[in-house]
């Protein structure tokens, strides 16, 4: 059988390999899915060619936690805090999802993560309230056809109290339908950790996920609710390269170290942890440590959904908490420590690292599967282009995205992704949010305060 073979030509390609580095008017040729080569001008005649003129081409993005089941209920939570959150959220609409309001949610969040060039996402799924909403999650994910982590978070009711969790489902679909690690669309436990829940819920948990052998993500160091709690983790024993610690802002330096030195991975959801009460984010601090994070965007009912806002924010607190400590210390700063290319590293390769997949995808290399995205330069926000790391990482916006691919598979072309029924999903969407919102009695106006949760 010959091989399906596909040109990208003549595009600005930033690799984001070390070794390969940047190539003007480069080619990739893509084989049966796969990246077999990138260079100028490979001399190609026989494969279907996408043309890349006034394109700079990318590895895909990867989102490292989202929550996509929420999106729905999109910008519900934008003027709360992480406790009015969890009390609206949690407490109150957690509990009433069905099945179908999982499926909607995950589907709408990973297309429109796809359409702004979000390749691969984990899936930080966890108001997986019976084994229906589990299929769902993972219905939504597989039709969307993107790269998708499913992170199996367990039930709603979990998270409001220190019990043992039930991971009986997390064993049902490890052994069925998530058993192989080569699909799209693979497994991983989203666990609670010491923030919220006990130390000995923890080690059950993470015991649990070892067994599976499951990579494990958990949010940590979040604001009122975690005090010391890696530095807990690693007195029983736990911490480990298979994990990934979520927002990570209110941990110590000694425990940011603690995550470098068992090869742990990060991931900072910038935008809502300035937004909402989580503390700093610590993008620089976990740099120092030796940990480059991967980001996220975690929730969709807080804010956007694209990577732009999230390179942008990230770089903006970054630089703006370091040169404030230099200005304090009556130094003017000279130089910016961490640049565009080190964010739009985190927003790729980085994020393959935290889910596990850096060998598949998170770069233009060879031997890799061929997630890319394909950026417009010529339009009004983009051209001239002078500095082509930062036309990505600072200039461009979702509308720049032109083309993506996923596994060398063509999702969205010209601008318009491929096969998606807009009205069907925008229906599902509706009927969701008006029997989701409607049942706790809340209003569409922006109105709704919850009361906030008290921290334990
Ligand atoms: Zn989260």
């Amino acid at each position: 059988m010959t091989a399906q073979r596909t040109l990208i030509r003549d595009g600005w390609v930033i690799t984001v390999d070390p070794e390969i580095g940047d190539v003007p008017s480069g080619d990739i040729l893509i084989e049966d899915g796969r990246i077999v080569a990138v260079g100028p001008d490979l001399g190609v005649t026989d494969a279907e060619v996408i043309d890349a003129t006034d394109r700079i081409v990318i590895p895909g993005f990867i989102d490292s936690h989202r929550h996509t089941w929420q999106t729905a209920l999109r910008n519900i939570a934008a003027d709360w805090t992480l406790s009015q959150y969890i009390t609206g959220v949690l407490v109150q609409l957690g509990a009433i999802y069905r099945p179908e309001d999982t499926y909607v949610g995950g589907l709408l969040g990973v297309l429109e993560a796809l359409d702004g060039g979000i390749t691969t996402m984990l899936d930080w799924s966890h108001a997986l309230n019976t084994p229906d909403h589990a299929d769902a999650a993972l219905d939504a994910l597989v039709e969307s056809r993107a790269r998708a982590v499913l992170a199996h978070g367990n039930a709603n009711s979990i998270w409001l109290g220190p019990a043992s969790a039930d991971w009986s489902d997390v064993r049902r679909l490890r052994e069925g339908r998530c058993s192989s690690e080569d699909g799209l669309v693979t497994m991983a436990m989203a666990v609670r950790g010491p923030d919220f829940g006990s130390i000995e819920a923890a080690e059950e948990d993470w015991a649990a996920a070892r067994r599976l052998g499951l990579r494990i993500t958990v949010h940590i160091g979040v604001g009122g609710f975690g005090s010391r709690h890696v530095s807990l983790l690693n007195d029983r024993g736990l911490l480990g390269a298979d994990t990934t610690y979520v927002h990570c802002s209110r941990l110590d330096d000694d425990e940011l170290a603690m995550i470098a030195a068992t090869g742990g991975t990060a991931s900072v959801a910038c935008e809502v942890e300035m937004h909402m009460g989580h503390g700093y984010p610590p993008t620089g601090r976990l740099l120092a440590a030796g940990v480059r994070p991967s980001l996220s965007i975690d929730v969709c009912t807080g804010i956007g959904g694209d990577m732009f806002a999230a390179m942008r924010s990230t770089l903006s607190m970054q630089r703006a908490m370091a040169n404030d400590e230099m200005l304090n210390a009556g130094v003017t700063p000279e130089h910016l420590e961490v640049t565009t290319r080190d964010v739009l590293e985190f927003a790729t390769i980085q994020g393959a690292r935290a889910l596990g997949l850096e060998d598949r995808t998170g770069s233009i290399t060879p031997g890799k599967d061929a997630d890319l995205v394909l950026l417009r330069t010529d339009q009004l926000n983009m051209f001239p282009v002078n500095h082509p790391v930062a036309s990505v990482a600072l200039a461009a916006n979702t509308s720049n995205v032109d083309t993506v691919l996923v596994r060398g598979e063509v999702v969205k072309r010209n601008g318009v992704l491929v096969g998606v029924d807009l009205p069907r999903l925008r229906r599902l969407a509706d009927d969701s949010r008006d029997f989701l919102l409607s049942s706790v009695q809340a209003p569409r106006d922006g109105a709704w305060q919850p009361a906030a949760f008290a921290a334990g």
